[in-house]
């Protein structure tokens, strides 16, 4: 499934979101007249293959892959996107983010999930098959993205509390007066707080959530994007749901 967001789009700049199957993750396609940024990627190792056949088949080039966090519905397809575009950056907002994906898929492999080699493993002397996570992701030298024809850079926001996750990403495009949120806002299913979420980044995550009200009615922000959506709600909506998890 994919949408279009046009807003006030100055400049061509358009913000496709893909919706995975298996989890349900959206993943974003950022593009301007001749370039596009993927942003985020799946778990599933065959819509990952056909989200690169999608991107291979466009007209537009790639110009990076983001990853907003270190969950494995975020980032597991990593392989199959590097595979596919060996050239092509592959970017975090920090160095904690890029020791999230590698600590997280080490955690995977401790507990035997999935069973077998999929090749998203960590590479190591034990399998040298395996990805390598250290070599491949680039901590961006500053907070934005730029699509090279974009007439303003993509905002890169990485400094939040541990919540949902240790270390979590937002971006906006200004223009498109568009917040991307990821897994700090949820739509249609509940949010996550199981293993990694405790009692505490259940509070800081509520108050992130009012952060980014108020930060959104003070710019005007119309448009929110989540990772986890159907539809759209406000957050309002979530911040009861997280309530009813502090003890
Ligand atoms: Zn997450």
């Amino acid at each position: 499934m994919s949408g279009t967001l046009t807003g006030d789009v100055a400049d061509e700049r358009t913000l496709h979101d893909r919706a995975g199957r298996q989890a349900n993750v959206n993943r974003y396609l950022l593009s301007d007249a001749q370039n596009v940024i993927v942003v985020d990627l799946l778990r599933n190792s065959s819509e990952a293959e056909e989200l690169a056949d999608h991107v291979e088949a466009g007209t537009r080039k790639l110009a990076c892959i983001f990853i907003t966090h270190g969950h494995p519905d975020h980032y597991l397809r990593l392989n199959v996107f590097h595979r596919r575009f060996p050239d092509v950056p592959v970017n975090v907002a920090s160095a904690e983010i890029r020791d999230d994906i590698i600590g997280f898929s080490q955690w995977m492999e401790s507990v035997g999930w999935p069973r077998g080699r999929a090749g998203h493993e960590v590479r190591s002397d034990d399998n040298p098959d395996g990805f390598d996570y250290p070599g491949v992701i680039q901590v961006l030298g500053q907070p934005v993205l730029k699509l090279p024809l974009a007439a303003s850079s993509i905002k890169v926001r990485s400094d939040y509390a541990s919540s949902e996750c240790g270390h979590m990403t937002t971006l906006c495009i200004p223009e498109q007066r568009a917040l991307l949120a990821f897994d700090l806002l949820y739509n249609g299913v509940h949010a996550w707080c199981g293993p990694g979420v405790d009692q505490q980044g259940i509070r800081k995550w509520i108050q992130i959530l009012g952060e980014i009200e108020q930060e959104t009615g003070k710019r005007g922000v119309d448009v929110l994007l989540r990772s986890w959506c159907r539809g759209r709600r406000k957050s309002g909506q979530q911040h009861e749901e997280l309530s009813r998890n502090v003890h």
